[in-house]
């Protein structure tokens, strides 16, 4: 995320190379908590879960995407931690990505463990399980960002293949932020951290000052920051990176990529990061109007996959979005494609 770089940019300079390639097995990265890496059918590469210690049983920590190399892993996984499915007692999401919630209907089965994820996720989710709805929504929302129609119908193609991996869930346990779990490594509190997803949370264990991170903070990439109706989620983020900024954190355990430290730093230089995007977007609205499509193909200089332009074009969205209600921009009413203005 250094610098100008951001996910997709990333992605694309490492060419079709994984990120992070999965490692195999469970890594006891504190007393009785083991990170299990899983291996990811795209350019992220792979994706870390946590199955933590309780006195009695396990909690994990996000599940996957559901595919059997994924599935495979982490049984592994779980088998060298010492535990079987039935020792699972929580699962809980970060969020309802497909890579963090795609195996969770398989592993319930499989253990009989409580379902916890965030309330506003929960509701996300029942969004994106609607998929010809949500789809035809994001449709819309890019034809009016001046996505072309031939564009808008490559991106269908590639978002079909990927809303296969959603599933309907029912939690058992609907958070709201703030409760507590006891684990081995002490008490771990969940803390709502929307932004790049409504419902998003990070677990704080305060006496071992450890961070489970999900995708809130991932130590090389920015991450992605989409756009959502009737929200400000980079202005969500941005708050929820200043709440964490406050904790003591020693140790991160980020959902992609490897542990590390250093929660402030990474904190100013990713506010940083959002600020020069928001700066380079301000200067390609500067002088005449632009649509967010317009302000995609400026900034981003390489053709991007219909897969990643459809981020390109909702992380400007939510750029635009969080700069409007700074009073920085505004959005010209009465047209079919809106364009933004200096303010
Ligand atoms: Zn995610
Ligand atoms: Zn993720």
């Amino acid at each position: 995320m250094h610098g100008s770089q951001n996910i997709t940019a990333r992605v694309l300079a490492s060419g079709l190379s994984p990120i992070n390639p999965a490692r195999d097995g469970a890594r006891e990265v504190l007393p009785g908590v083991y990170l299990v890496e899983l291996p990811l059918p795209f350019a992220l590469g792979s994706i870390n879960v946590y199955l933590v210690r309780l006195a009695d049983g396990y909690l994990l920590i996000d599940c996957g995407m559901d595919t059997e190399a994924c599935f495979q892993a982490l049984a592994r996984g779980v088998e060298e931690a010492g535990a079987g499915w039935r020792d699972i007692r929580e699962i809980l999401l970060t969020h309802v990505h497909p890579d963090h919630m795609g195996l969770a209907p398989r592993l319930l089965e499989l253990s009989g463990a409580r379902l916890s994820m965030h309330a506003h996720d929960a509701e996300y989710l029942r969004e994106l399980t609607q998929t010809e709805r949500y789809l035809a929504w994001a449709d819309g929302v890019m034809r009016e960002a001046g996505v072309t129609n031939d564009i808008i119908a490559k991106i269908r193609r590639s978002s079909n293949e990927i809303h296969k991996h959603f599933h309907s869930l029912k939690p058992d346990h609907v958070l709201q932020g703030g409760e507590k779990i006891a684990a081995s490594v002490g008490e771990l509190e969940v803390l709502w951290t929307p932004g790049h997803s409504p419902g998003h949370v990070c677990l704080y264990g305060r006496e071992r000052r450890v961070l489970f991170a999900g995708d809130q903070m991932l130590e090389q990439i920015s991450p992605n920051i989409g756009w959502l109706p009737d929200r400000d989620p980079l202005g969500e983020f941005l708050e929820s990176l200043r709440e964490l900024e406050r904790l003591e954190v020693e140790l991160i355990l980020p959902s992609h990529g490897t542990p590390f430290s250093g929660h402030r730093e990474w904190i100013r230089k990713t506010i940083a990061h959002h600020a020069d995007r928001c700066a380079r977007m301000l200067a390609v609205i500067d002088g005449a109007p632009k649509s967010a499509a317009e302000v995609v193909n400026v900034l981003w200089e390489r053709t991007l996959i219909p897969f990643h332009y459809r981020f390109a074009v909702f992380e400007v969205l939510a750029h635009l979005e969080y700069l409007e209600r700074q009073g920085r921009v505004t959005r010209i009413a009465g047209e079919s494609i809106a364009r933004w203005r200096m303010a």
